[in-house]
């Protein structure tokens, strides 16, 4: 998908020290490609790769990154720029009832969209109202009834002999009469965009005055969908756009369209048939996630924060001559507590499964990490530059000095000349792919 080929690209660039203007259009090159292949529209796609281009070459690289993450973080900055930089609130009216009209074609999931706002207005202390305007799809009340019954939220229905319109107007007196600060119509849909449809949502518009018309498209439908969304806005001037089935096997393209070709903002998107399935539109978060990064900038501008650049070179230098000493070790641990905590590091590194993060006990693992602090600490200088002196006499001075066993003592040393042996293989390694002896 879009995320493992912007992940590929990005790869190449990461292990670059420099970047030339030529790495530059090549990563461009790809990354254009995987827009294009997730249906992302090709005016959206030219521009914002020319922006993108723009801002890498010529600028001048932070000092704190390396030129690679520069480049992916202009990438990240300008699709979050494409989706509309921050979250868009939904109007609400300062006389209630707030009205939202909810369209859209047939199958694009308004009538469980409908049920989604209702419960997320719920949990935010406010009294919903659904209304069961869609006369034409048979059992299309019901659907609405059963729904607002799962959630314990009223539905307001006339039957399918009365006219939207007249239905919609009623509703916001019901609304007003019973204490219901937030009307939501589930419209009618057709298969496609037609004339009797858009005719009958105009009405509807006319006569409620809605504080938003919400578009749902079904964001499966990828370019499909950003065409709806232009001849929906046209007609209705709606006010923002709501993606649905977002949980599904998309390309992502609907999510970067949408608000470059209609100007409007996706509020909410879908992720699932379950009524809680519903997320607030963040496009930074969005972003992040088309680029598989979890929230990998923020560990970058945290690290940078924390560790000194000129002792991490140091300690790389120190490794590949296998003088890494538990006083190096010593220092290690301290510089990565300054990073936060382990849990909430490890959330940030991409395709972390966050539900298995709750099978490890973090706490045990912090314990550990005193532990042998403390150790370490209670070493002579001498001691912790070469551990090959530790006898057993030093031994039980270093375990009663930290309040430790010798066992512990023990478990330490094994578990360091261990980790020295794996780093030494690592940094091998490291040495043949510089030379190029190993590809990917
Ligand atoms: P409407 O014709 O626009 O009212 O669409 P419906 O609300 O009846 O939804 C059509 C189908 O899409 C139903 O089977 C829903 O369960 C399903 N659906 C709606 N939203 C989502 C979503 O976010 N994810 C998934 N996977 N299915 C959804
Ligand atoms: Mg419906």
């Amino acid at each position: 998908g879009l995320t493992q080929k912007l992940q590929e690209t990005f790869r190449k660039l990461r292990g670059k020290g420099k970047l030339t203007e030529k790495d530059v259009k090549e990563a461009m090159r790809e990354v254009k490609l995987a827009l294009l292949e997730a249906d992302v529209n090709y005016k959206v796609v030219k521009d914002f790769v020319n922006s993108v281009t723009e801002r890498a070459i010529g600028q001048e690289v932070m000092e704190s990154l390396t030129p690679g993450q520069h480049v992916i973080k202009i990438v990240h900055e300008e699709l979050v720029n494409l989706m509309g930089a921050k979250e868009s609130k939904i109007n609400i009216s300062p006389k209630p009832p707030t009205v939202i009209m909810l369209v859209g074609l047939q199958g694009a999931g308004k009538t469980t969209m409908a049920a989604k706002l209702a419960l997320h207005f719920k949990r935010n202390n406010k009294h919903p109202l659904l209304v069961a305007a869609d006369v034409y799809r048979p059992a299309a009340i019901k659907q609405l009834q059963i729904l607002g019954g799962q959630i314990d939220i009223p539905v307001f229905a006339l039957g399918d002999k009365i006219s939207p319109i007249d239905i919609a107007k009623a509703s916001i007196e019901y609304a007003k009469k019973n204490a219901r600060d937030i009307v939501i119509i589930d419209t009618a849909g057709r298969l496609h965009v037609d004339e009797d449809l858009m005719l009958e949502l105009e009405s509807i518009k006319k006569e409620v005055e809605p504080n938003e018309i919400l578009l749902v498209v079904d964001a499966m439908t990828g370019q499909d969908a950003v065409n709806v969304a232009e001849s929906f806005n046209q007609r209705l001037d709606i006010t923002g756009v709501i993606l649905t089935k977002l949980d599904g096997d998309t390309r992502g393209g609907a999510a970067l369209s949408v608000k470059a070709i209609t100007g409007k903002p996706i509020k909410f998107v879908g992720i699932g048939e379950k009524l809680s399935d519903l997320e607030i539109f963040y496009p930074d978060r969005m972003a992040s996630r088309i680029l598989g990064m979890g929230d990998i900038l923020t560990l970058i501008e945290k690290a940078q924060q924390a560790i000194d650049e000129k002792k991490a070179l140091e300690m790389q230098q120190k490794l590949e001559k296998q003088e890494f000493t538990l006083e190096d070790f010593l220092e290690q641990m301290q510089q990565m507590k300054k990073l936060g905590s382990l849990k909430d590091l490890i959330r940030m590194i991409p395709g972390i499964d966050v539900s298995k993060l709750n099978d490890i006990d973090f706490e045990e693992n912090e314990r550990e990490m005193v532990k042998i602090e403390a150790i370490i600490k209670s070493m002579t200088k001498e001691e912790r530059r070469n551990p090959s002196i530790i006898n057993s006499s030093r031994k039980k001075r270093i375990a009663k000095g930290s309040g430790t066993s010798i066992q512990d003592v023990n478990k330490l040393l094994n578990n360091f000349e261990q980790a020295r042996k794996m780093i030494k293989q690592f940094s091998d390694i490291q040495k043949h792919m510089k030379k190029g002896k190993f590809k990917f």
